[in-house]
């Protein structure tokens, strides 16, 4: 304990504390305000979109790019993770978080005009902030028009030993047999991977682009990949060859005479440990406006969440579709099973 033998020594300690304490809540203020994202969106879509949202709010954010690995290293950090916001593609990936306990709910009337209710977590532990469809692309001349048009066609007996796709496994297959069973139920489902392994030309292998490179080389006729990889092929000039593969296929809607083809999301979540959530909020308000969107969607072949945001001329010109309308939430909480129906029928052997 600290005495003071005069009383003068003791205003002088006061006011010299006092003075530190302003100083020190100025230097904090000085410090200009940061929000701290993990993404696994890569650096070349963001880096336009955060500098655009520093020009606006002055908020700084610091970007960590994350190949993978973001759910085992925000648990590893737990309470003293610097992120306040993640970036993730697929809602397997949204949802992966939230289940782990790793995001926080949140609510904003900006998003909540600005995301349909489909494409975010009820409560606001995820934001979707761009759409891609898991479409059929089908080999120009192989495929006749109309031959297949649907999910259910690729399990049909006509294209049995004429469709590639990667593992059942990857999430991107795992959502969509995941909005089969929220569809149609399990039973029906199951039937449906069954089918669709029984017309595989080849074990499931490789990435989305593979599948249209197969087609290309005359491996198969039909497979499945998101929309996306049709821009990305076709611009492709680092390595052009991938342009003959997009040109070799067509791009088919499923299911525009029923439910409407299945729809995915990249998107955002806030931590759970998140030091600045309402950079955050901001950070994700900015990201679901319209300036973003364009960019954020024209930057990958992605469609805007946001209603009435220009599309790239190439998204464009694959023409207007149907998309399923069940909310991704509900859809969601089919992967689980979705996973052991692949497990079941065996689909990768
Ligand atoms: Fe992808």
């Amino acid at each position: 304990m600290l005495t003071y033998n005069n009383n003068k020594a003791l205003k002088t300690t006061v006011l010299v504390l006092g003075l530190a304490s302003i100083m020190a809540t100025e230097a904090v203020m000085a410090k200009a305000e940061e929000v701290k994202l993990y993404s696994e969106r890569q650096p070349f879509l963001m880096k336009p979109l955060l500098e655009a949202f520093t020009r606006e709010t002055g908020i700084k954010v610091h970007m960590v790019y994350l190949k993978k690995g973001m759910v085992e290293r925000l648990r590893a950090e737990g309470a003293n993770t610097p992120a306040d916001l993640i970036l993730t593609a697929d809602i397997g990936n949204l949802h992966n978080h939230a289940k782990a306990g790793l995001l926080q709910k949140s609510s904003s009337p900006i998003l909540q005009a600005n995301i349909p209710a489909k494409f975010r977590h009820p409560d606001g532990l995820w934001y979707g902030l761009t759409s891609r469809a898991r479409v059929i692309f089908a080999h120009k001349d192989r495929v006749k028009p109309g031959e297949v048009t649907s999910y259910a066609d690729l399990a049909k007996p006509h294209m049995e030993g004429r469709v590639c796709v990667r593992s059942g496994k990857h999430m991107y297959n795992i959502s969509l047999l995941a909005s089969i069973i929220a569809a149609e139920g399990e039973a029906a489902a199951t039937e449906w991977a069954r089918g669709l392994k029984a017309n595989l030309a080849r074990r499931p292998q490789g990435n989305d682009r593979a599948q249209v490179k197969a087609v290309y080389h005359g491996e198969c006729d039909v497979v499945l990949a998101n929309t996306y990889y049709m821009g990305k092929m076709a611009t492709n000039e680092k390595s052009p060859v991938q342009k003959k593969w997009a040109a070799s296929a067509n791009l088919i809607f499923p299911n525009q005479a029923g439910r409407g083809a299945h729809v995915n999301i990249s998107g955002a979540g806030i931590t759970s440990h998140s030091k600045n959530k309402a950079g955050a909020i901001k950070l994700i308000e900015f990201l679901s406006g319209h300036v973003a969107q364009k960019i954020y969607a024209e930057g990958n072949f992605e469609y805007p969440v946001k209603a009435g945001v220009a599309l790239h001329p190439i998204v464009a010109s694959w023409g207007s579709f149907k998309a399923d309308a069940a909310y991704l939430s509900k859809i969601a909480e089919q992967r689980a099973l979705a996973a052991k129906i692949m497990d079941r029928v065996r689909f990768n052997n």
